[in-house]
């Protein structure tokens, strides 16, 4: 059994769409980056392929190439488990914390879920999914940005 850790951090600002776990959040300020921008997705990317030791998501998915922009999360994630299957691994759970002082978040928790229980082909029981303010504190206090941290746990496959 091997576990991985991933940690990321990305800007809030307006004109962009919310995009956390593959699900759009209607809110009037959205995620900059390359991609999509789903700050909680690329924190469990890194979980997943730190628990592999297959580096991180910058060498995977740089952020340099056009194949990458706008793209959804959610197809680097597909593609994340795809590195991992190839070298035989299987995900046994994951958990991620999300940290944002707004919007509130819990009431798309559930979809979420069933959005990334889906897409790494796990039962919802081995998916977990919090969110946190930091009571006002810090960048995430003053919504200047979101930040996510992820860890999951892998295994080979039988
Ligand atoms: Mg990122």
């Amino acid at each position: 059994m091997r576990v991985g850790f991933g940690y990321d951090v990305h800007r809030l600002v307006e004109g962009r769409a919310l995009f956390l776990c593959g699900v759009k959040i209607p809110y009037k300020k959205g995620l900059l980056g390359h991609s999509d921008a789903d700050v909680a997705l690329h924190a469990l990317i890194d979980a997943l392929l730190g628990a592999a030791a297959l580096g991180d998501i910058g060498q995977h998915f740089p952020d340099t190439d056009e194949r990458f922009r706008n793209i959804s999360s959610l197809k680097l994630l597909e593609e994340t488990l795809a590195k991992l299957r190839e070298c035989g691994w299987r995900i046994i759970n994951v958990d991620l914390t999300i940290v944002a002082q707004k919007p509130k978040l819990a009431p798309f928790i559930p979809q979420m879920k069933q959005q990334l229980a889906k897409t790494l082909s796990l039962a919802e029981e081995a998916v977990n999914i919090k969110a946190k303010t930091t009571e006002g504190l810090g960048f995430t206090g003053r919504e200047e940005g979101i930040a996510a941290y992820a860890v999951a746990l892998i295994d080979h496959a039988p």
